[in-house]
C-alpha cells in the first residue's frame, strides 16, 4: 500500500512562482562555471535575476532553500532536486511538434512486419500496423531536435532494460523510492496485456511509477539470458522485440512460494530461471 500523499507544505509550494524558477535557471546555467569559480554569492546571484530591489529576492531564495538550494560557505548551490526540475522544463517545453517515422529492423512480437517507430508528442512508440503498440517510452521533444530516430530508439531499448533490472532490485527507476513486484497481475483489462505470459506488477511505495511487465522480461539482465543470445548470434533488441524477444522464447510457472520458474527455449538451448518473490534470479538449469 502506497502511504498517505501529502504534498510537503513549502517544497513543492516554492516553485509555483515565476522569480524562483529564474533563480534555478541561472543556478543551472551557472553549473559549468562553477567547477572553477564556485558557487554564486547572494549578490552575484541578485545580479543576474530580474528583480529590483534585494529585500524581494531575499524571500524568494529563502523560499527555496533547503529543499532546491543550499547555502554553502556564502554560497547557493542547487539541490538534485532543483536541477532535475530544470532539466524537466527545459526537455518538456522544447519547441518542437515534429512526428518522425522510420521502420526498424526488428519485428512486431505477433507477426513477420518490422515495427514502426514514431516519436510525437512526449512519446516514443514501436508499434505493428496490425497489432497495435508493442512498445511505449516517454521521450522528451528536445529529442527530436537533437538526435535521430535511430539513436533514441537504441537508447529507449537500453533504458527499459536497466529500467526493468532497477525494478527487480527492488528500486524505483524514477525516484530511488522502494519498488515492488507482484505477480501474477489480475486485476488489468486484458487488451493492455498484449503478450500470452503471466505479468507482474511493478509499483513504487512512493512515486506514481505503476505498469504491468511481462515476467520473462525481468530476467533481461541475466548474465546466462546475454549468454544463450550471444551464443546465437542475437543482441538487443532481440531479446525485447521481434520472434526471439524473451517473451515468445519463454514459458512461466508460478511457484506456491509467490515465485516463478521461467523457461526459456531457443532453438536445442534451455535455460531456467527461477525468480524468487524477493526480485532475485537463480538459474538452475541449462542444457
Ligand atoms: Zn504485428
Ligand atoms: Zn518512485
Amino acid at each position: 500500500m502506497p502511504p498517505e500523499y501529502s504534498v510537503p507544505n513549502d517544497a513543492y509550494a516554492a516553485l509555483g512562482d515565476e522569480t524562483r524558477l529564474e533563480i534555478l535557471f541561472e543556478l543551472a546555467d551557472h553549473y559549468d562555471e562553477a567547477w572553477s569559480s564556485g558557487w554564486l554569492s547572494f549578490s552575484a546571484l541578485c545580479e543576474r535575476v530580474s528583480v529590483d530591489d534585494t529585500s524581494r529576492f531575499s524571500y524568494h531564495l529563502g523560499k527555496l532553500q533547503d529543499q532546491f538550494v543550499v547555502k554553502e560557505r556564502e554560497q547557493y548551490r542547487p539541490t538534485i532536486a532543483a536541477l532535475e526540475v530544470v532539466t524537466a522544463i527545459r526537455a518538456g517545453t522544447y519547441d518542437d511538434t515534429t512526428t518522425r517515422e522510420t521502420t526498424i529492423d526488428a519485428s512486431c512480437p505477433h507477426c513477420a512486419q518490422s515495427l514502426l517507430a514514431r516519436h510525437h508528442n512526449h512519446m516514443l512508440t514501436l508499434s505493428c500496423s496490425d497489432h497495435g503498440v508493442a512498445m511505449g517510452y516517454p521521450v522528451p521533444p528536445i529529442a527530436a531536435a537533437h538526435h535521430s530516430l535511430e539513436t533514441v530508439v537504441d537508447l529507449v531499448l537500453q533504458r527499459h532494460a536497466a529500467h526493468v533490472e532497477s525494478l527487480r532490485r527492488g528500486v524505483c527507476p524514477y525516484c530511488w523510492g522502494p519498488a515492488t513486484l507482484s505477480l501474477p497481475y489480475e486485476e488489468i483489462p486484458e487488451f493492455i496485456l498484449q503478450y500470452d505470459t503471466v505479468y507482474a506488477t511493478a509499483a513504487c511505495e512512493e512515486c506514481w511509477m505503476s505498469y504491468p511487465l511481462p515476467v520473462p522480461e525481468l530476467l533481461v539482465s541475466h548474465p546466462a539470458v546475454h549468454a544463450l543470445y550471444a551464443a546465437h548470434d542475437l543482441e538487443p533488441p532481440a531479446t525485447h522485440l521481434g520472434s526471439n524477444s524473451l517473451v515468445n522464447l519463454s514459458d512461466v510457472n508460478l511457484l506456491e512460494d509467490g515465485g516463478a520458474n521461467v523457461t526459456i527455449s531457443l532453438e536445442e538451448a534451455t535455460l531456467v530461471v527461477e525468480l524468487r518473490d524477493d526480485g532475485s534470479l537463480e538459474q538452475w538449469h541449462e542444457s
